[in-house]
């Protein structure tokens, strides 16, 4: 059976019936049809627009917390939700599934995939899961290491498992699968420490692999999987293969039924320094592209490139959303996307072609897009291998806009963009060495580091901020905006009741008008909001639900650019409101106040400085950059193990902690490596530990 897709101009709603869907759909047809929240996105169209108006601009005020559910997990929370007939599906860190009683707030069941603490290793950007899809009485989710799991709707039990990934390698899954004409697509992530990308499709009834496209080309030496990987290979020089390559299709996926045509987003190269990788440069096809292919068959039809020779992690991995523009005189079928590297694009959907592009964010790295070509216009500077300077760059490889997914709504014709403001210092790394256990990206961590002078300090702090931009893509210009404290904001619901739902990096979930940005209605969430809010109606009632929880690739390297860090405790928690709603959250946790005792700093200034080198090769990208926790993982000043060297190296060198995600790093972290990166945390935590905590106590770090 297939999922009736809604397709939407300003003007009208009308439903597209599909072959063997053909009766369900048209029951489906009706107002009922718009009550769920099906898929990812809301519809194939992935724009997050609800045509549910029961809370509108003028209620909004008395919109309250129905119920809420504490999870078992304190890592950061992705996920958006799916709701059917009254049930509300979520996904939560380490891929675990849950089902909720929308009217009661009931857990009805939690589905566990057991994902061993090592993979979270793997994971360049926390244990994160982004979401579930449904069909027919189906949930299909993807698993940090690597497998795609079919689970029963009603009882939570697994009907089949596959693994896709070569779990020897380091890929993750952390996207929402799609279930397209009978098949379940999934790609994966690996690409900062090195994979090559594919994406699968896999039957939804057995699980049997139906096709795989990879995005980008293998070893030459061996026949191509597809033919337009031949052409692909011409766009790459050197032994790129080695390194993987990267493009992994780890986030955004829309389908066109009308044009049988699927479309992936992908994502950067690997290493992200294109000197490393293809040496000779070339626009390294698919990296940073959308590529439209047939759902049935995984045959490519056409791409867009957004980033040729991509060196910056600059992917195209962000929302694809699907809409029909009025543009000049006719109505076109477009794609839009706001990937990383800041421009926003207008693609025409049927063939590829380059409608327009403009930055939504600042931006350095490019002067604009080519309005015939629709290639960036580079700064010979931005290529930092080529000059041997670095480029301190807008944007960085958070991105103008990272997975938290924008919404257009039909009825203003805005787009939701996300938007964070924030620069990166990219700088060579002329003795890269590929490491198995460490990010590969060719670009040094170190020289990233946060210099510890306070007035570059807050200089940095000042210019990494976020904003909620509502964007016209037909005329390329924004038309409001809400500035944010932090980057790093959540995902965006828009809905007829012309309301546009967001929650904040500094704890909030918030409401604008859809017209102009006027702030309507705020809820505190004692934590961090990246994931995106859903709505669907039960039984007359329109509901609100959003995951909270911090977490995610900018709170695990930020250290101390982080928002949150030692101000905001993170805590996992499924939100859920109506109109009238009366529960209350319990107090907010308190941050501890307490510390261990702090070793004094001993070391010679030689040993810290090989200490800093080694933990910003293997560490940083998890326990926060110079050694401070975004608020995520433990923060290493705070850590009891600091003062007792045997347990430091069982715990950096042996896997004491591996069930948490901390695995052994004893192949590539010497017994001295270790030592130094203990003498070097000490020194960091004498020189700035602070007075808090950003853990609540009692809590793992899980
Ligand atoms: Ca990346």
């Amino acid at each position: 059976m297939e999922t009736c897709w809604t397709h939407r101009s300003a003007a009208a709603l009308a439903v597209i019936v599909l072959g063997a869907g053909v009766a369900a759909c048209a029951r489906k047809a009706t107002d009922e049809a718009n009550d769920n929240w099906a898929t990812y996105g809301y519809d194939y169209a992935e724009q997050r627009y609800s045509p549910l108006d029961d809370i509108d601009t003028d209620n909004v005020g008395t919109l309250g917390l129905a119920w809420y559910y504490d999870l078992d997990t304190h890592r950061g929370q992705e996920s958006s939700p799916i709701e059917e007939d009254g049930v509300l599906y979520t996904t939560s860190a380490w891929s675990k599934l849950q089902a909720f009683d929308v009217e009661s707030g009931k857990l009805l069941w939690q589905f566990d995939p057991k994902v061993p603490g090592p993979a979270g290793a793997k994971a360049c950007c926390d244990v994160v899961n982004r979401g579930a899809a449904f069909s027919d009485g189906t949930l299909f989710i993807g698993t940090l290491d690597g497998r795609l799991i079919a689970v029963d709707a009603k009882t939570g039990r697994q009907k089949w498992s596959v693994v896709t990934v070569d779990q020897s390698q380091h890929y993750t899954i952390t996207g929402a699968p799609r279930v397209v004409k009978g098949k379940v697509i999934i790609g994966n992530g690996g690409a900062e420490f090195g994979v090559r990308g594919y994406v699968s499709a896999y039957d939804v009834l057995t699980g049997a692999l139906a096709w795989r496209f990879y995005t980008v080309p293998g070893d030459p030496s061996k026949p191509f999987e597809s033919p337009i990987l031949a052409e692909a290979a011409k766009t790459w020089t050197g032994e790129w293969w080695k390194g993987g390559g990267g493009g992994t299709v780890w986030d955004a996926m829309a389908y066109d039924p009308e044009l049988d045509l699927l479309y992936i987003g992908v994502g950067n190269g690997s290493p992200w320094n294109q000197r490393l990788r293809s040496p000779g440069g070339g626009d390294n096809w698919f990296l940073a592209s959308i590529v439209a292919l047939r759902p049935e068959t995984g045959e490519y039809v056409w791409h867009f490139q957004t980033t040729p020779g991509e060196s910056w992690d600059y992917t195209a991995t962000q929302t694809i959303v699907l809409a029909d523009l009025e543009i000049g005189d006719s109505v076109r079928k477009v794609l839009m996307q706001a990937p990383k590297n800041g421009f926003f694009y207008v693609i025409d959907r049927t063939n590829g072609e380059f409608i327009s592009a403009k930055n939504f964010v600042s931006v350095n790295w490019a002067s604009g897009v080519d309005p015939q070509t629709g290639r960036p216009i580079e700064n010979p500077d931005a290529r930092f291998y080529q000059t041997g300077k670095p480029s301190i760059q807008e944007p960085g490889p958070f991105g103008g806009h990272n997975w938290q997914p924008m919404a257009y709504s039909p009825d203003t014709g805005l787009v939701y963009i996300p938007a964070n403001d924030m620069n990166f210092p990219y700088v060579d790394d002329p003795g890269f060495v590929r490491r198995k256990l460490g990010v590969n990206l060719g670009v040094d961590g170190l020289a990233a580091s946060l210099p510890q002078d306070a007035a570059i300090k807050a200089a940095v702090k000042a210019a990494t901020r976020g904003h909620l931009a509502a964007w016209n893509p037909v005329e390329q210009r924004e038309a409001w905006r809400v500035e944010y404290p932090s980057p790093w904001n959540g995902g965006v619901l828009a809905t007829a009741g012309g309301l546009v739902f967001q929650g904040t990096a500094n704890g909030e979930l918030k409401a604008y008008r859809a017209d102009n940005g006027t702030p309507v209605w705020s809820f505190a969430a004692q934590t961090g909001v990246m994931a995106p809010p859903v709505t669907y109606r039960v039984n007359g009632v329109q509901y609100v639900s959003v995951v909270a929880g911090w977490g995610g690739a900018f709170p695990s390297v930020a250290g101390e650019v982080s928002w949150v860090a030692g101000k905001l405790p993170n805590r996992s928690r499924v939100l859920t409101f109506r109109l009238g709603g009366k529960a209350k959250l319990p107090p907010a946790e308190t941050l501890i106040a307490q510390l261990p005792a702090l070793p004094r700093s001993t070391a010679s200034a030689a040993t810290i400085l090989a200490g800093k080198t080694v933990y910003h090769r293997f560490c940083y990208y998890c326990h926060g950059d110079a050694a401070v926790s975004g608020g995520v993982l433990p923060d290493l000043r705070h850590s009891s193990a600091l003062g007792d060297p045997v347990a430091w190296t069982s715990i950096v060198r042996k896997g004491a902690l591996s069930t948490s995600g901390m695995i052994a790093f004893g192949g590539e972290v010497s017994e001295s490596d270790s030592e130094a990166i203990r003498a070097y945390v000490i020194q960091r935590a004498n020189e700035s530990r602070p007075a808090l905590s950003p853990l609540p106590s009692g809590k793992k770090s899980e």
